[in-house]
């Protein structure tokens, strides 16, 4: 292996490997990213100065269909980070049984730095760059951290200028009014909802009786802490890059939210029309968050949260990853010693990819679907999926994640060996 993340990454694939009979030559191929795409995007800025950005776009395997993943505009986005996302988007849409194959892409950025123009002027430039390497057919962008339907609509708007069609389905996480489907905003948090909901009877826990704790208040964490919330969880710890907030009798999420949304930040007093109130709640930073003694654990921001250096003080019983690789190898070890079961990302958020499908299903057959029907498929394929994962966990007596590994190899060992070779 080339890098650190990645090789990192890959070391869940030798995990697995040791659970699984695929072909020495399947194994062979799955080591590398099939194609790593790097390019320059000039971006003309409102004061007039030109400045380029470095965009990336990583297909790591397309035996079971075209590429699939996210485009994540963040100051640390490198082509190693890229490659590792791809990589991981190859085994979840494999574990959940998408006919697709894995891919990412970013570009290094703070877009909180740029105007509303210079955004758009970079997500267009972004595809300028990349268009000839991606397509409805061969690799499906989709949204990631810090980008969103209206990047995406943008985007998908460039791609159909370039290949003079209307072309919606290389795009997903549209609005809606471009082709998105009902239902892909909230996937990320439902799917993980529908997990969480499925999997804690294993475990005798009751909603009411399950204390939470959240890292992380995007899309992802901050609309899963109200699911949970209205379910009569008590979420009793949220946070966001500014630091985290703790109430041991549990926190107004839908309060916080609203603060959140208004750019209020988790901290702000609560308001109401013109009466604000001020909740008691300690201020923790997101160290002490991790380290809460809660029964449910939710790392919902970005890799690398849970390292060898603090995965001895984590204290949660269960573990479920909705940011992509927020817990390291290394850690993943200390955590399974310690007792604690970890619900895997690519089982965990794959939500999102798991409704990106069917926008792409109902872009390609211009039949679209109620909100109803959205989420009654993403609930049944997923908490599915879930069960197997748990089965295989049980019989071959194995951690989750290395038991998710295992059947998402077993689906695309059995595509690249059907495939053969051609030499
Ligand atoms: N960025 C999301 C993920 O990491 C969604 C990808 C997609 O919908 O293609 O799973």
């Amino acid at each position: 292996m080339v890098n650190s993340l990645l090789s990192d990454a890959s070391q869940r694939l030798e995990e697995a490997l040791k659970h699984t009979s695929i072909s020495e030559d399947a194994i062979e191929s799955l080591k590398f990213p099939k194609a790593s795409l790097s390019v320059s995007i000039p971006v003309r800025m409102d004061d007039g100065s030109l400045q380029v950005f470095q965009g990336y776009r990583v297909r790591y395997d397309d035996t079971r269909g075209p590429g699939k993943g996210g485009v994540r505009y963040h100051p640390n986005v490198s082509m190693d980070e890229v490659q590792s996302l791809a990589f991981w988007m190859t085994f979840k849409c494999a574990a959940l049984g998408l006919p697709f194959g894995g891919a990412k892409g970013g570009i290094t950025v703070n877009p909180k730095l740029l105007s509303r123009l210079e955004l758009e002027r970079l997500s267009r430039g972004y595809i300028d760059a990349i268009a000839d390497f991606i397509g409805t057919d061969v690799d499906i962008l989709a949204p990631d951290v810090y980008t969103n339907s209206m990047i995406m609509g943008w985007m998908m708007d460039q791609y159909s200028i370039i290949r003079r069609c209307i072309c919606p389905a290389v795009v997903t996480g549209k609005p809606i009014s471009m082709g998105g489907s009902l239902g892909r905003e909230a996937a990320t948090a439902l799917g993980a909802f529908f997990v969480i909901q499925a999997m804690l009877p294993k475990f005798d826990q009751t909603p009411q009786g399950t204390t939470v704790a959240i890292q992380g208040f995007g899309n992802a964490g901050g609309t899963l802490a109200e699911l949970l919330f209205h379910a009569g969880y008590r979420v009793v710890a949220v946070s966001d890059s500014q630091g985290a907030i703790y109430a041991k009798n549990g926190l107004d999420i839908p309060a916080i939210r609203n603060n959140k949304e208004s750019t209020r930040g988790i901290r702000a007093p609560y308001c109401d029309g013109s009466v604000c109130t001020t909740p008691e709640h300690e201020v923790l930073t997101n160290e002490e968050l991790l380290a809460l003694d809660v029964d449910v654990l939710i790392p919902a921001a970005l890799e690398n949260q849970i390292t060898e250096t603090n995965a001895h003080s984590i204290k949660a019983k269960l573990v479920f990853e909705v940011a992509n690789g927020p817990i390291t190898s290394a850690a993943d070890k200390i955590l399974a010693e310690k007792g604690i079961y970890v619900f895997p990302d690519i089982l965990v958020n794959a939500g999102g990819v798991t409704v990106s499908y069917f926008e792409w299903v109902q872009n390609r057959s211009g039949l679209y679907w109620t909100l109803d029907e959205v989420n009654q498929k993403l609930k049944s394929r997923i908490v599915e999926e879930a069960d197997r994962i748990w089965s295989v966990s049980r019989e071959i007596g194995i951690p989750l994640r290395t038991a998710a590994y295992v059947h998402a190899i077993s689906r695309l060992g059995e595509a690249i060996s059907a495939k053969g070779t051609r030499d």
